[in-house]
Parts: structure tokens; sequence; C-alpha cells
């Protein structure tokens, strides 16, 4: 026997910036998958499925040629004479399908969403891999505030019923075509007298895509806009009027469903293809890379890849940092916790509630309703619904919130008139 025979062979590792998912991991991917799609299909979306790979054409076009992804960051082949891509972002392909497929013919808006693995070749670190996942949505059709609104509100729920409400969405106006080239213009001549004191990038983008200057991490660079005249230019002096009436009435909007936000005038978004409303969600418990998700509107993108000139809006989140946030907090995997001493009623109920594919569980103690509430929270349910002796006589029943601690009063038949869909 020779000695290559006994050698042991090398085991092969996974190439850098990718990860393996399983056991506990893959459980908790199906869960937030499992949320998000049950969320977004309650709201009238459906799932779209298109290639891992596309034309490199498709990307250059849509992301953009001066944009990090497009420069230096995909992965792209040859086959044939063809240049191929593996998708670095979502919209893309969903964008190309709508039009191949002839989408713009189903009626409007069409709501699309997709869960999907992206890559990108980037340097790999915590919050940052080469192959990640996005889940996203699409909103085609649609030019009104209310889709904007629809899309961050699909979102921010999202993130509560998977228990973490405390994230920060960031919202801006970047205005329409024509003001972004007038955009370009007047930010070009305020910066251009102190244009050496930029980073060397800055400077780069200054004559390809000055807007991206504002992207940029580098505080001294970030300085120069907190001065006064470009703070105010940067506020809202260059946007079109129906730009700013339609961000008007998207954070109106926003404010009626009591969705908090913060203006940031200098969110622009690594993409191209934006115009108008663009937004950002970031949690302080993700370190460096904190954004989990990001969009905004791109009403021109459908005619410049050759449809017919549709609005669309949609965001975009990184699973990977998503999943990262829910380890922490587990989720809520029980719809209602009944606290009670009224236990034939509150049997009753939970059987009704069952019926409607709620799950509940009912306290069997004849516990204090505190140390019953407590119950709740540690089974993670969504809700506690309180039924003692005064609720079981009247009706009227109290029900928690537990990640908020709201309560509100509704009537047991209201309750179960709720969670029952309409005879048709
Ligand atoms: P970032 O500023 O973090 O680079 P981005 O602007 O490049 O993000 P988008 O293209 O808008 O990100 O993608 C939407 C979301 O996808 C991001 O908010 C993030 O959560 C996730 N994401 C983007 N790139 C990566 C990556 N390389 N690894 C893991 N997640 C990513
Ligand atoms: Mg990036």
């Amino acid at each position: 026997m020779t000695s290559t025979t006994n050698r042991r062979q090398q085991p092969i590792q996974r190439p850098k910036g990718t990860q393996d998912i399983f056991l506990d991991k893959v459980a908790l991917w199906h869960a937030v998958e499992r949320t998000a799609t049950q969320l977004l299909e309650s709201a009238g979306y459906s799932e779209i499925r298109t290639p891992v790979f596309e034309s490199t054409e498709l990307f250059k076009r849509s992301v953009g040629e001066d944009t990090d992804i497009v420069n230096k960051e995909m992965y792209t082949f040859e086959k044939g004479d063809r240049s191929l891509t593996l998708r670095p972002e979502g919209t893309a392909g969903v964008v190309r399908a709508f039009i191949e497929q002839g989408l713009h013919r189903q009626p409007k808006p069409l709501k699309l969403f997709y869960s999907a693995p992206m890559f990108r070749y980037e340097r790999p670190q915590a919050g940052r891999q080469r192959q990640f996942h996005q889940f996203g949505v699409e909103v085609f059709g649609a030019d009104s505030p209310a889709a904007d609104a629809e899309v961050i509100q699909l979102a921010m729920r999202l993130f509560e019923r998977l228990g973490l409400p405390n994230l920060v969405l960031e919202i801006n106006n970047i205005g329409d075509s024509a003001s972004r080239q007038q955009f370009r213009e007047s930010f070009c001549q305020l910066i251009e007298p102190v244009l050496l004191e930029f980073c060397d990038t800055c400077q780069t983008r200054f004559h390809t895509n000055p807007f991206r200057m504002l992207d940029c991490k580098n505080s001294a660079c970030q300085e120069h806009y907190s001065e006064p005249t470009v703070a105010r230019f940067l506020a809202s002096e260059w946007t079109s009027e129906a730009s700013q009436k339609h961000y008007t009435q998207v954070t109106t909007i926003l404010d009626y469903l009591k969705i908090p936000y913060q203006r940031n005038h200098r969110l622009v978004r690594g993409l191209d293809y934006y115009n108008a409303t663009v937004f950002e969600i970031t949690s302080t418990h993700l370190g460096a890379q904190n954004t989990v998700c990001g969009g905004g509107r791109y009403d021109s993108l459908v005619e410049q890849l050759g449809g017919p000139s549709t609005p669309a809006v949609g965001w975009a989140l990184g699973m990977e940092r998503l999943v990262s946030l829910v380890e922490d907090c587990a989720l809520p995997a029980l719809d209602y916790y009944i606290v009670t001493d009224q236990h034939a009623s509150a049997l009753a109920l939970a059987d009704q509630l069952r019926q409607q594919g709620k799950s509940v569980e009912v306290d069997l103690t004849a516990r204090a309703f505190g140390k019953q509430l407590a119950t709740a929270n540690k089974r993670h349910a969504h809700s506690a619904i309180i039924l003692g002796e005064a609720e079981a006589s009247s009706g009227q029943l109290q029900i928690k919130f537990l990640s908020s601690g709201q309560q509100i009063e509704q009537s047991r038949d209201d309750l179960l008139k709720s969670c029952k869909l309409p005879e048709a």
C-alpha cells in the first residue's frame, strides 16, 4: 500500500463569506420566513421566484454602472458568448420578470414578495456575507403615497410581530429625475470649492454620481453637510413641488398609523434606481452593519428596462441580520394566553378561538393573575386575554398586547368575529 492511499484527505471548507444553516438556526429561519409570508399574504401580496442568475446587462442597467455593486461586487461569469451574474439584489430580476411575463396586464396594483439568496463580493465581516438572503416586497402600478406608507407599515409590523419593536425608521425624499439633475448642478457648485477636503471615494463620486457622496461613512466628509447653506439645501430646496407633496402625504399617513420615523436628509441609498421616498430601518443592536431593511420608490425602472411606464415601490431586508436580532428574543409562539379563574368559560373560549385557527393556551392553575401573566410572557404569547369573574358575567374581555403592554377592552363576540373570515 502506498503512503498516499493512507493519507486522510484534507476536508474542504465552505467558501469565505458563506454560511451553513441547520438545526436550531434553521428552525428560527423558518419561523421568521413563516411570519413574514403570513403577514404579506394576509395583505394580498404573492410570492415571485426568479432565477439565481440573470444577464449581467440587467444589473448594469438597473442598479447602475457607478455603484459599488456593479463596479466591484458582482459574481459575473461567461457561458458561451453570454455574460451572466449571480443576482446581487432582488428588484432587478423581479422587474425583468414583470416585463417579460406581461405582469403589467394584471389588475393593478400588483403586490409581490420574494425570499432568496443574493451574492456580493464584499469583505466578509459580522453582518456582511458574500452569499446572504433577502426578503423583499415590490408594489407595481400604484403611485399614491398610500403605497409607500403600506410597504413601510408592513415592514414595521413584521418587526413588531417578531418581537422587535425598537427599530428606527429613517426616511427621506430624493426627488424626481428632473430635480435630481438640478440637484447635481447646485450641489456641485456648493461643494466644488472644498472638494479637496473630501475623501478619495467622494472625490471620484463627485464626478460620477455626486448624490452618493451623501452616503459616505467618513465623518470628516459628513461634517461639510452640517454647514448651514448645505444643510438647508439638502433639507428641502432642490426637490420638486410634486415630490415634496407626495413626501408630505407619506409622512402624514405614517403619523396617522402611529409609525414613528426620523427624517434624514442625507439618506440616499446605494442603488441608482430610486426616486422620491427612500427609507432605511436600523437597529442599535447590530454593530457597524446596522441596517436591517432598505427601500424606496423606483418609478422609472420598469420603463428603463424596456417595459411600460409603471410606478413602483418596495423594500428588501437582510435575513441574516434579522435572524440575529430575533435570536435574542424568542418569537411569539402562541396567539393568546388566557389568564383566568373562570375555567369553564375560558376552556369554551379557547375552543372557539382554536376553531378560528388561533393558537391558545388556558392557564390551568388557580394562581394570582400577575403570576399567570408572567407565564403568558414566558410562553411568548402575542396577547393575554384576561377573563375573571367580572369579564365572564359582562362578556367584556381585557386583551393585553404583551410586546407593548397596551391593554384594550373587547367583547367576547367581537374578539371571535375579528378572528373569523367573512362568509363568501
Ligand atoms: P449596507 O449599507 O449594509 O451595505 P446596502 O445598502 O448595500 O446595505 P441593500 O442593497 O439595500 O443594502 O440591501 C438591503 C438589506 O440587505 C440591507 O439592509 C442588509 O440588511 C442586507 N444586506 C446587504 N448586503 C449584505 C451583505 N453583504 N450581507 C448580509 N446582508 C446584507
Ligand atoms: Mg452594501
